[in-house]
């Protein structure tokens, strides 16, 4: 029988005549539930202070003890987990997988360096264990196998801006029994970023260049998963921020910062951290490691100017910005957050450019749940699950009908009490590099933020102003290396003298422009049904090359 926490149900289960409970293998190949929720572990197991116990484990270690928390062992064994977790790791450069800077003592401000896997950022620390997981589940189905049935075969589908692709075909590339297809708009993705992608040549990793915009791909995207021959001959799946998996690797790492913090000083008894957060799911791991016992003072969102998630906290209302009138309707951003191309303004900081931060409504859930809870504490606990994922269901219907809704205030209150929020715009972005750079904003001189991290540093030091003590440490996520993001970086240093970009340049990068590409390019008149032959013909590729033992 499972524990609690290794079951699994929907944020928007509401209706007894619908299944409550998935797998953990479920949840990690549907991705999304059917009734359009997201999977959350019916119970946050708490450790309470048996984490101290973790405190000198190896990155992997202390992710095989998270994770074996959320999955049952008669899904996956120990031996298996433990390899699982010990080969995604294995591709990361740095010996402390996600190292811990310090950029000024006196202020108590950390950042951790989470850019150290395949594609130099934080996205890899997810994906490197989905792919793996991919590979575990597919390969498994496939042991079994009576003489003549065929092989269990799951087709990832994706677009991609660029921040996602990049991260999602390291993550696969090489897997048995899966393929993967990232669409990307020709021409509009950063050079360095169709590089990483299409420079990647293993047989089952496939790049189409298609003619249009990052919101035609996104459509196709979503056409070929609303297509059921497609869905029945392929088995799609999808790898974006929403999937659990993904989520629960990123707990590891706000446990092992806190080790290192730990270390410096043995007196610790808090952390607060900042995240520079797009569509949620990156902070929303914090908020699991804080409900699991790791002593978290406050999390912090940092938004760009897209900055519903700061909106929300100052208002409780959850709500698209009015498109302005005459606008056209957009489609699906990056990761499967919604945006209309009107209300998502494009910022330096690209990979938190969304409308609405789809994990959020995992928080949501979970807030409700334990607001109900208090507010009826004589009902049944299943019919109190009920009754918070009615009231999500409500929620998010309203936000699709009307472009926002507004929770109760307990809720809101309850948010306000865990995290804060800042908005950092685009100049004060590009003058964070700056002045961090310069030595003039933190003690430490020369070190190089790209713009996601900025705008995590940014809000770091508004918050150790705003809370003028400095014994609880201020730890900021840095989410990609800056050689990513060379645009802003050159932007915001044009003048620094001592500045010369190929001193940030990883040995990785050099010479990838010259490297042989794999990409295969769709004009828009081939379009959607171009899509689908290519894919059939590819997969239909790899299983030939399969079968003659290639
Ligand atoms: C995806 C991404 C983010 C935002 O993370 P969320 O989990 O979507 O909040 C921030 N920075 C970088 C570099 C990213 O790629």
């Amino acid at each position: 029988m499972a524990a609690n926490n290794s079951k699994y149900s929907s944020t928007r289960y509401h209706d007894p005549s619908q299944r409550e409970f998935f797998s953990f293998e479920e949840v990690v190949l549907k991705g999304l539930a059917s009734d359009g929720g997201l999977f959350h572990p019916h119970e946050v197991p708490n450790v309470g202070s048996k984490y101290l116990e973790w405190r000198d484990l190896s990155f992997p270690d202390l992710a095989y003890q998270i994770i074996r928390l959320y999955v049952d062992d008669h899904e996956i064994s120990n031996d298996e987990l433990k390899t699982l977790v010990d080969r995604s790791y294995s591709t990361f450069r740095h010996p402390d997988t996600v190292p811990l800077v310090t950029l000024d003592e006196s202020k108590n401000l950390h950042l951790l360096e989470l850019f150290h896997g395949p594609t130099f950022a934080f996205k890899d620390v997810a994906l490197q264990f989905l792919g793996n997981l991919f590979e575990f589940f597919l390969v498994r189905k496939n042991q079994n196998l009576k003489p003549g049935e065929p092989r269990h075969h799951l087709t990832v589908i994706g677009a991609t801006s660029g921040d996602t692709g990049s991260a999602a075909i390291y993550g696969l590339r090489g897997k048995k029994d899966v393929s993967i297809f990232i669409m990307f708009p020709d021409g509009k993705v950063s050079p360095v970023q169709e590089a990483q992608m299409t420079t990647v040549l293993d047989p089952n990793v496939h790049c189409l260049s298609v003619q249009g915009t990052f919101d035609d791909c996104q459509d196709y995207v979503k056409a070929l998963f609303a297509d059921p021959d497609m869905n029945k001959i392929h088995h799609l799946a999808a790898v974006n921020s929403i999937n659990w998996a993904r989520i629960l690797a990123q707990i590891t790492y706000y446990f092992y910062a806190y080790f290192q913090l730990l270390k410096k000083n043995p007196e610790l008894t808090k952390a607060k951290f900042v995240v520079p957060t797009g569509n949620f799911g990156d902070i929303l791991a914090g908020y699991y490691a804080l409900r699991m016992g790791l002593p978290v003072a406050k999390l912090i969102v940092a938004t760009n100017e897209n900055d519903i998630l700061h909106r929300f906290w100052q208002t409780g209302s959850y709500s698209k910005k009015p498109k302005p009138a005459g606008e056209p309707h957009g489609g699906i951003k990056e990761d499967g957050a919604q945006a209309h191309e009107a209300g998502v303004k494009e910022t330096y900081s690209p990979a938190m450019d969304i409308l609405v931060s789809s994990n959020f409504e995992r928080l949501l859930w979970h807030l409700s749940l334990e607001h109900e809870l208090e507010v009826n504490p004589d009902v049944k606990f299943e019919e109190t699950v009920r009754v918070a994922g009615g009231k999500i269901n409500g929620w998010f219907q309203e936000l699709k009908n009307t472009g926002s809704f507004t929770v109760d205030g307990q809720i809101s209150d309850k948010a306000r009490a865990i995290f804060s929020t800042y908005r950092v715009s685009n100049p004060e972005t590009l003058e964070a590099i700056r002045e961090c750079y310069r030595g003039k904003a933190i003690s430490t001189k020369g070190y190089v933020l790209d713009p996601h991290s900025a705008i995590g540093v940014a809000a770091s030091l508004r918050e150790i102003s705003a809370a003028g003590q400095t014994d609880v440490p201020t730890v900021s996520l840095a989410t990609a290396h800056p050689a990513k993001f060379a645009g802003a970086v050159e932007l915001a240093l044009q003048e620094e003298k001592s500045f010369d970009f190929s001193s940030v340049l990883p040995e990785q990068f050099v010479g990838l422009g010259e490297k042989e590409r794999k990409v295969v390019q769709v004009s828009s008149k081939e379009g959607l049904p171009g899509i689908r032959q290519i894919i059939t013909r590819e997969v239909q590729q790899e299983k030939e090359v399969r079968q003659n033992g290639v």
